[in-house]
């Protein structure tokens, strides 16, 4: 296929590289030349605008920092240049109501559109492993499925425009939250006298078992590799974490729901990135205990 990719920074430089490699003639945007030059070894055609990269595109995948990019990118540049039939995919993670927003502004222009944010960092951005979560019309997931399947392992359809967001925060919002839990338990288990390796014995084959603990544990030396064993480098950046639960915490109040374990992590990642920790990955979160 012929496809327009617009943002070629830490994750989309890697994806579209991935889209070339799977066979499809990728016209490739991005404001910073750096980022371009990348893209033009990967085998990526570089453009001068949005507009030229969607030049004859039978699809535009975007992966951009925020709704505000993404709402002003297609309203103001890829709707109109995109050929008719073009579809629309956007993995950048954005508040849930800019995606619904432009999902409907590139409808009524008569093109499809979904929202299929990521879970999965650069590594698996680089190595096509990512895992999608889309929002739109069957059909139109039919369709963007064929494009992102060259880009990760799992494609999955959330439902309606949207919901691919929607599922992302949630999935985040619960992510910070047991991994703050995790990082209570293991200080706590330790001020009592437990050595971190026994509590995990413990704990990793009872109820309070979890994600957090087993595969990404925060204390060094315990469980699988993860970034605590390499000084908290690489990894799920702490100021990424707090750009998903800032979304979180607007689509809560948006959706009248209650969430108070989530806001209490909002504000814990506030402070820990607030102190000059936004570089480390999230579970450092636990050197505050
Ligand atoms: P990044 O800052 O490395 O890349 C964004 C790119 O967009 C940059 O190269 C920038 O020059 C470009 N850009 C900005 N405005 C533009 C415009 N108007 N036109 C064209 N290009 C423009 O960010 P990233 O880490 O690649 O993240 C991209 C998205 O993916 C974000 O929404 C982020 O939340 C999400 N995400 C990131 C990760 C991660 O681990 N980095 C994981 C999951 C999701």
């Amino acid at each position: 296929m012929k496809i327009a990719f617009i943002g070629l920074g830490n994750m989309g430089g890697g994806m579209a590289a991935n889209l070339v490699n799977a066979g499809h003639e990728v016209r490739a945007f991005d404001l910073s030349p750096d980022a371009l030059a990348k893209a033009r070894d990967n085998g990526c055609t570089p453009c001068a605008s949005i507009p030229e990269a969607c030049e004859g595109a039978e699809a535009v995948v975007s992966m951009l920092p925020n709704g505000q990019i993404v709402l002003s990118a297609y309203t103001g540049e890829v709707i109109g240049a995109a050929p008719d039939g073009a579809i629309f995919i956007d993995c950048s993670t954005i508040d849930v109501a800019t995606a619904r927003e432009v999902a409907a502004k590139a409808e009524e222009a008569g093109y499809a559109m979904v929202d299929a944010p990521v879970s999965g960092g650069i590594a698996a951005a680089n190595g096509g492993t990512l895992t999608f979560m889309v929002g739109g019309s069957e059909e139109a997931f039919k369709r963007a499925e064929t494009v992102l399947s060259a880009m990760g392992k799992a494609v999955i359809h959330a439902g309606d425009a949207g919901n691919g967001q929607a599922a992302k925060i949630c999935n985040n919002m619960l992510l910070a939250i047991h991994m703050i839990g995790t990082s209570e338990a293991f200080a706590m288990a330790q001020k009592l006298g437990l050595d971190p390796q026994t509590f995990y014995d413990i704990s990793s084959v009872s109820s309070g078992q979890n994600w957090s603990m087993t595969s990404y544990c925060p204390v060094p030396g315990v469980g699988p590799q993860s970034p605590s064993d390499n000084d908290y480098q690489g990894g799920f950046a702490t100021g990424l974490m707090l750009k998903d639960l800032r979304l979180a915490m607007d689509a809560a109040e948006t959706s009248d729901a209650a969430v108070p374990l989530g806001a209490r992590a909002a504000a814990l990642y506030e402070d820990f990135a607030g102190a000059g920790n936004d570089g480390l990955d999230f579970s450092a979160i636990i050197r505050t205990y």
